[in-house]
């Protein structure tokens, strides 16, 4: 029996696999497999239907904040339930929305204080990029139509979100649809396209992104960043002052700087967004999973008074930014966001998560030194554990080989979740893990990968 519902655990799974797809997964596999159905959580940790628990080392796909079913959250959603479940922001306001906006524009980088709200990553990054083109058009620059992004880059999967993306197998085969974009080396030290590494390093990469832009002055709208972190593409942490170094060349070549900070929003780096560690303000910024701390799809592209006020005119001139999305602002969402804003406070939670990103290091600086373990990486409380077939060269394990895939299937034998990327081992657990979840999330994972490796 599967808990709170008289459906068993049997008839779900095979529901499920007659009924859901499912995201980023060969369903020839899911449907041989026998699949774990949660029904429940509890903090840091996930219970499937047999009563089995997992620690969230993913924090359910990077959104997880305080903890599941975290009672401050639930009370928040049930009171505005009562109140306004939705209501549209096309012609009207609401409540929600606009403080939440207001609380916003007290955390995010100084200027950034016009929020557009979407409900995914990668509508507000889909919103950013148009808003970017637009913005170059009512400037009288409808020729500046280039994106310069990087390889290895993940801002959705939306065709919009796709086109300045960079990571091969998620994005080739979408590539006659796509625009085209003007591509800079991935910051990636461990496997640096310029064949400099981490010793040699005098960020060659940012030479080269200079370069680019010079041989396209004049015709680029808008540079796009993961700060300080390539998520998606593994956990590719970029070297101090890349950033900082991007935002002047943005300037100095009058290219909008637009930050997806929709995985490092939010406290993940140890700051409340990416961006902060190196005091950089970009033009556009889009923030979504942590937002409402896992609770309900939210998300906000936020942009400054200079892109601001490109909008503005009668209604005849047609500046009226067309976009929009139906559950924009929903207050559900806003409310648990709001509340979420608060914990940050009550909890002191980034002063909380220092000795946590520290505590998480020790326990990465000994990972590294195992046999196939290429590279660690840490970006906060955000991790990759890098695999490789041989550690002297650096060569990988042939993907096909899964490897990824073994070590976190072994690891849920041990009662923890995570997703691998590739052969890349995730760690990005809910901000308010304790350090005996955090050790056991660890000890775990380097038992698993040594089961797999050794
Ligand atoms: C997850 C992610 C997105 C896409 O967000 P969705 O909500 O999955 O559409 C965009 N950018 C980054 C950096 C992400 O990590």
């Amino acid at each position: 029996m599967s808990g709170t519902s008289s459906i068993t655990t049997e008839q779900l799974r095979q529901w499920d696999k007659r009924h859901v797809w499912h995201p980023f997964t060969q369903m020839q596999e899911w449907e041989r497999d026998e699949q774990v159905i949660i029904v429940k959580g509890e903090g840091c940790w996930l219970i499937d239907t047999d009563g089995r628990r997992y620690l969230d080392g993913v924090a359910s796909m990077w959104t997880n904040v305080h903890g599941h079913c975290r009672r401050e959250l639930n009370d928040a959603l049930k009171e505005q339930v009562d109140r306004l479940e939705h209501s549209t922001l096309l012609g009207l306001a609401s409540e929600q929305s606009i403080i939440l906006a207001a609380r916003l524009a007290e955390i995010t980088p100084p200027g950034l204080d016009r929020f557009f709200y979407s409900d995914n990553g990668s509508t507000a990054m889909e919103v950013a990029v148009k808003m970017a083109y637009q913005y170059q058009v009512h400037g009288g620059h409808p020729e500046r139509s280039r994106f310069i992004t990087f390889r290895n880059a993940y801002h959705g999967d939306t065709l919009g979100a796709v086109s300045v993306g960079g990571i091969g197998i998620y994005h080739t085969t979408f590539k006659p649809l796509m625009f085209e974009t003007v591509q800079a080396p991935a910051p990636y030290c461990y496997r640096c396209e310029l064949d400099c590494n981490k010793n040699s390093c005098s960020m060659e990469c940012a030479d080269a992104l200079e370069g680019l832009m010079k041989v396209n002055t004049g015709k680029v709208a808008g540079l796009v960043i993961e700060p300080l972190l390539q998520g998606a593409g593994g956990m590719i942490v970029q070297p101090a002052g890349f950033l900082k170094r991007v935002r002047e060349l943005c300037d100095r070549y009058d290219i909008l700087m637009i930050a997806d900070e929709v995985a490092t929003g939010f406290g993940r780096t140890g700051a409340m967004f990416a961006c902060n560690h190196e005091n950089v303000v970009p033009d556009i910024m889009a923030i979504s999973k942590g937002i409402a701390a896992g609770y309900l799809p939210l998300a906000a592209t936020v942009t400054c008074d200079k892109v601001y006020s490109a909008f503005l005119g009668s209604y005849s001139e047609l500046k009226t930014f067309f976009h929009g999305h139906t559950f924009t602002g929903n207050p559900l969402a806003c409310a648990v966001a709001l509340k979420s804003l608060q914990l940050f406070e009550q909890d002191n939670l980034l002063a909380e998560l220092q000795p946590k990103i520290a505590r998480l290091k020790q326990h990465l600086d000994k990972i590294e030194s195992l046999p196939h373990v290429g590279d660690v990486r840490q970006c906060g409380l955000a991790a990759g554990i890098e695999l490789v077939e041989n550690k002297e060269t650096g060569t990988p394990y042939p993907w096909e080989q899964q490897i990824g895939i073994s070590v976190c299937l072994e690891a849920r034998k041990r009662g923890v979740f995570t997703r691998p990327l590739g052969n890349t081992v995730v760690i990005f657990p809910p901000l308010v893990i304790s350090n005996s979840e955090l050790d056991m999330l660890l000890d775990v994972l380097q038992e698993s990968i040594r089961f797999v490796t050794e």
